[in-house]
């Protein structure tokens, strides 16, 4: 690592702003060598202040709401510019912050955001302000308009910040509003880099304010007077939390929370290709995404086959340094939540009725790694099948006949993702109609950007991405006239 991520300041109303108590700071490490990767000032409520303010001021000076929506996507590839010349950077930063492999944290956190805010620039240049109706009464028409609901709080998770952060970022850009992003502790350091990338585009001073800070800072933040709307992605613990605050101030929030989704596999299924595609599906990013398929719902005649072609995946996986290349595996982001999951594997390894593949590997000596694990024989209401495990963790669940594959499916607390497996595709989409949740894949999973993702039950409300990702950042106006 040959930068310096030391910062000293918060990136708010377009300047490098010295926070109100210098001697209160945060440290980020690495969880593969421990080893330092950089600081930065950890923020008050003085500091979330004059962010909320900076925010509030660039929606009426200069007045980035009042921008034609060809303004605002000009202004939206310049910042895309600026991400994409540093890719590289901000790929390489997420993996030293919080363990990703390399070759998933090039796609995912240095390409993706960069094609979101190109993908949002578009829309804010095709999508209308204004549509003039006849109305249904027949007497004279009426302005349906799209306004920018105004200061838009921004609270993210560390699994994927830079592309989690675009999710919602891009459409309120395009949409008018102004932001207050608050990152991670665990990952603040790439928000300041994607600040400087905001900064050098030239983004009207106050249109992005970064502060930092754990949960304190960012209730503070949900509660502001002065704050229209909450962009939350998180743990459904602090998701409720938020939704109880905005509840109480009437204020619109979009919660992305967490999942515990379900892999159907067919009775058809190629299991070479099952394996294939759940190393992704089920895995990916060390098993710290919200949507993966951890619960494997296979025919009870195939169960042994399908577990033993699992554990050879997990116990085959290369766990090592994210920042190789050739890693499958890396650490988990914190001692936490190693000694969570390392808990939930200690528990199904001492259960006597489930078989057990993967876990016993060895792992680095140092870092928060956990070996890939593969359960067998789980049953639905054990904390293996009910609980978001968010590490390596996979439960495979036999079931008799399709229709109670459905139910087992749909018996979960969550609804955010899922997939189905089979050598029939049209049989694959009777079955993804009928799961309960707000995406799901056949025979692969890959969000589009092009289409709405979100969760249904305690995996969220609202939707992010697709043109229907513009809606949760604008009120609608109707104007009647004659
Ligand atoms: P977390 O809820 O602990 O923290 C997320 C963010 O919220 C952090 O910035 C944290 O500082 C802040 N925060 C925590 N409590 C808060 C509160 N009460 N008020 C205001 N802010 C608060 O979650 P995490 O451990 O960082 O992330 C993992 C979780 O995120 C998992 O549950 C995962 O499923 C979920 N997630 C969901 C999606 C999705 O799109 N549905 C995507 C990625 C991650």
């Amino acid at each position: 690592m040959d930068q310096d991520y030391d910062f000293e300041s918060f990136f708010i109303g377009g300047s490098w702003r010295r926070p109100s108590q210098t001697s209160h700071r945060l440290t980020v490490c690495s969880p593969t060598d421990h080893r330092r990767v950089g600081s930065a000032p950890l923020a008050t409520p003085v500091d979330v202040d004059a962010a909320v303010e900076a925010a509030r001021f660039a929606t009426i000076n200069p007045s980035w709401s009042a921008l034609s929506g060809h303004e605002r996507a000009d202004q939206l590839e310049r910042l895309a510019d600026e991400l994409d010349k540093v890719s590289a950077q901000r790929a390489g930063l997420t993996s030293l912050q919080n363990g990703m492999p390399i070759a998933v944290a090039r796609f995912a956190e240095g390409d993706a955001p960069v094609g979101l805010l190109r993908y949002y620039a578009a829309l804010a240049r095709s999508t209308p302000t204004e549509q003039t109706r006849p109305r249904i009464d027949g007497q004279g028409s009426t302005v349906v308009r799209r306004e920018p609901v105004g200061v838009v709080a921004m609270i993210v998770p560390w699994n994927f910040p830079q592309v989690l952060t675009m999710f919602k970022l891009a459409p309120a850009l395009a949409s008018g509003c102004t932001v207050v992003l608050k990152p991670s502790p665990e990952t603040t350091l790439d928000a300041f880099v994607l600040a400087e990338a905001a900064e050098r585009a030239g983004l009207p001073a106050g249109v992005l304010n970064v502060v930092t800070g754990g949960a304190d800072i960012g209730r503070y933040l949900v509660g502001h007077p002065d704050v229209d709307k909450v962009a939350f992605t998180g743990s459904t613990a602090a998701g409720r939390d938020i939704g109880r605050i905005c509840g109480e101030l009437l204020r619109p929030v979009t919660l992305e929370l967490g999942g515990k989704s379900a892999a159907i596999v067919l009775d058809d299924a190629d299991v070479a290709d099952l394996v294939t595609g759940l190393a992704t599906a089920s895995l990916l990013n060390n098993g710290q995404t919200c949507h993966l398929s951890t619960r494997v719902l296979v025919p009870a005649r195939r169960h042994d086959e399908i577990f033993d072609a699992l554990d050879a995946l997990v116990s085959n996986l290369r766990i090592g340094d994210p920042l190789d290349e050739a890693t499958h595996v890396g650490p988990l982001v914190s001692e936490r939540q190693r000694d969570r999951v390392l808990g939930y594997i200690a528990t199904g390894t001492a259960d006597t009725s489930l078989a057990v593949g993967g876990a016993g590997r060895a792992i680095p000596d140092r870092g928060w790694f956990v070996p890939p694990a593969v359960f067998g024989r789980v049953r639905n209401d054990s904390a293996l099948a009910r609980d978001e495990i968010f590490g390596p963790v996979l439960a495979v669940i036999p079931y008799g006949n399709v229709e109670e594959a459905i139910a087992i499916a749909n018996d979960s607390e969550y609804g955010l993702g899922g997939t189905v497996w089979t050598s029939d595709p049209d049989a694959g989409l009777d079955v993804a109609r009928r799961i309960q949740t707000g995406s799901v894949g056949v025979n692969y999973f890959d969000l589009d950007v092009g289409a709405p993702f979100g969760g249904v039950k305690a995996s969220g409300l609202g939707r992010e991405l697709g043109p229907e990702g513009l809606d949760a950042y604008v009120n609608l106006k109707s104007i009647f006239v004659r």
